[in-house]
């Protein structure tokens, strides 16, 4: 068990991890959050989603001010105490999204590939897609390095556009929704280290990091923590991890939040 103590960093997907994958909710989450804010341990969020949407959940969930990992690791926000840093308030680590949507382009134009981005539709279809308000689905649309999309061909030509996307420099990452499409030297993993590093050398000292997630996508988030909480959650495949040894890792039962809590009950006590 670990103690509740300034040692103590905890990262955690967003969707189907800390909200429930259908609804959103987080109920079940409320009474770790308020111990954990507290004791002043920092939540770190890290989602798929766009950082205008961390910022709004940040809000909602009391961790405003706090970093956070958007799109899948291509956008890093960083602490609001950190000002000084030259990479305040935001690092975005690989290709902008206006120069993504410009290879993407070229890609439907030279290739006919079948696909939809958020970007060529208005915040009422991303809302029908996602079961999103209007004004949430209007931030997820608010991108900055990467871009999602849902897939409208064949099989046989997505693994030719896997190919060209690949020979572009690109990395496509399956998230519980949709496809999203980022600079291949992005993910949460490598955020999340140097997020990880920012933390060891501005405030001082290390950490004790726990992770959460859900999917696949957050294997390399689980792979770069030390303890790692597997939600249980509805992918069709595992996530599978490089060290999944029980005295690291543990596997919810529950789904969504009520797992979130699951695991931080298993792992932290409060004294
Ligand atoms: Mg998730």
């Amino acid at each position: 068990m670990l103690p509740l103590d300034a040692s103590l960093l905890i990262i955690s997907d967003l969707d189907g991890t800390l909200l429930d994958h259908h609804t959103y909710r987080w109920d079940a989450a409320k009474e770790w959050l308020a111990e954990l804010k507290k004791q002043a341990i920092p939540v770190v969020l890290c989602s798929s989603k766009s950082a205008a949407e961390l910022m709004d959940w940040q809000k909602e969930l009391g961790l405003t001010g706090r970093p956070f990992i958007a799109e899948n690791g291509a956008v890093i926000q960083l602490d609001e105490r950190w000002s000084h840093s030259e990479h305040y308030p935001r690092l975005l680590t690989g290709l902008r999204h206006e120069a993504l949507m410009s290879l993407l382009d070229t890609l439907r134009s030279q290739h006919g590939f079948k696909f939809t981005c958020f970007a060529d539709v208005n915040e009422n279809t991303v809302s029908e897609w996602t079961g999103l308000t209007h004004k949430q689905a209007a931030l997820a649309r608010l991108r900055e390095a990467s871009e999602a999309f849902i897939w409208r061909d064949t099989q046989q030509r997505f693994t030719a556009f896997t190919e060209q996307i690949t020979q572009q420099g690109l990395a496509l990452i399956q998230g519980g929704r949709f496809w999203h499409v980022a600079d291949s030297q992005c993910d949460k993993g490598q955020a999340l280290r140097w997020l990880c590093q920012q933390y060891q050398h501005l405030e001082g000292r290390t950490f004790t990091t726990l992770g959460l997630g859900d999917g696949p996508n957050d294997a390399p988030l689980l792979d770069n923590v030390d303890y790692a909480v597997v939600v249980k959650g509805y992918s069709r495949l595992p996530v599978v991890l490089k060290n999944d040894s029980p005295a690291r890792v543990w596997h919810s039962l529950q789904y969504g939040p009520e797992g979130w809590k699951e695991g931080l009950d298993h792992f932290l006590t409060v004294q």
